[in-house]
């Protein structure tokens, strides 16, 4: 038997949640019809439209790099140019997918603050040049939760928005922490997307405690034109679609979600204030969602490691990356704790 102790590399270490399992097993029963015209994926789709408060079209897709990357293509053409920050998951960590899927569309790096973009940065890369010989920007993309743990406030949003409105440009969401966001804010998830101005959202449901899958929200239908059949072609039309979407109801129909992202989000204010007084130990960024970046020793990461944990030191920001899951049990977060501060003595 392996060990199967927690750890804290990534929240898609952990496993599915009851809520999920459950509503996998109803959805076990009988036949259905296949593609997505089942009961489940209907039910589905309508308690997004509840929460979010708005007639949006939904898709689910089987990860985050293909729901990013075909919302993403379905926002430009080849010859267009998608704004995101430089530790953006699409840019850094999906092997170029947005740019196979848009067939050449370029992703432009702009800078960002606490991991987050900026009016100003946007600006800045979508006015850099303006002359045919340069990919035209079409799109900015924001991580909420961002790479990095923070989390994008509603007014941050509007602001970008507007500044997209006014270059004329989509406003995607990565929203693979989209969760996390949501529970630190208190914010409904309406404020947090179309009333803040944003075109399209993908709302991660792996990391949130599903087995797979992630959701597409077109809240401008007329961007979803033709979206089900570039699905299709990228091979994430699921036949039996309603294993896909059952554990959203399962997530979504009693607040689990919420719940979960909650629970994940303390779990990591817990772990930053029990290393904050280390000696040596660096909070790297705010503890906002549910991870916690650290600057450490050398040495104390190689002791962790000895020791038998596991997390990255190359995902967001450089630093130790430490992330908690819909099911972090509290005494282990404070096993990692300790095991910290005695790496670091
Ligand atoms: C995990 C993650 C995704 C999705 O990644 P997949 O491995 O393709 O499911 C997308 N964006 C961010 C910010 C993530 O952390």
């Amino acid at each position: 038997m392996t060990d199967q102790s927690q750890q804290f590399a990534s929240d898609n270490y952990s496993g599915v949640c009851p809520e999920a399992w459950q509503a996998m097993a109803e959805a076990n029963v009988g036949h259905q019809r296949a593609y997505g015209e089942d009961e489940w994926t209907a039910r589905a789709a309508d308690h997004f439209r509840q929460l979010f408060e708005t007639d949006c079209e939904v898709f689910f897709a089987f990860n985050g790099t293909a729901a990013n990357s075909l919302a993403l293509a379905s926002l430009c053409q080849s010859y267009h140019s998608v704004i995101c920050s430089e530790t953006a998951h699409v840019e850094t960590d999906e092997c170029g997918a947005p740019e196979f899927f848009s067939n050449g569309s370029k992703l432009l790096t702009a800078s960002s603050h606490d991991g987050k973009l900026t009016p100003e940065s946007i600006r800045a890369v979508a006015l850099k040049r303006q002359d045919i010989h340069y990919p035209k920007p079409r799109v900015v993309t924001l991580t909420q939760a961002s790479e990095v743990g923070t989390v994008y406030r509603p007014e941050e949003i509007r602001a970008i928005s507007e500044t997209c409105r006014e270059q004329g440009l989509h406003l995607h969401m990565d929203g693979a922490r989209f969760s996390n966001a949501c529970a630190f804010l208190g914010c409904s998830p309406a404020e947090l997307t179309w009333k803040a101005g944003v075109d399209v959202l993908c709302f991660g449901g792996t990391k949130n405690g599903m087995a797979v899958g992630e959701a597409i929200l077109f809240f401008d239908r007329a961007l979803a034109e033709d979206f089900d059949y570039r699905c299709k072609q990228a091979g994430q039309l699921a036949s039996k679609m309603r294993f896909l979407s059952a554990p959203w109801v399962g997530l979504l129909q009693d607040g689990a979600w919420l719940r979960y992202a909650d629970h994940a989000n303390r779990c990591a204010q817990l772990l930053a204030d029990l290393v904050k007084d280390i000696p040596g130990v660096r909070l790297m960024f705010p503890v906002e969602a549910n991870g916690v970046f650290l600057q450490l020793s050398e040495l104390a990461i190689e002791r962790l490691r000895a020791a038998g944990w596991r997390f990255y030191t190359f995902i967001g920001a450089g630093g130790a990356r430490f992330m908690c899951s819909w099911d972090t049990e509290e005494q282990r977060v404070r096993e990692l704790a300790q095991a910290i501060r005695v790496a670091m003595a």
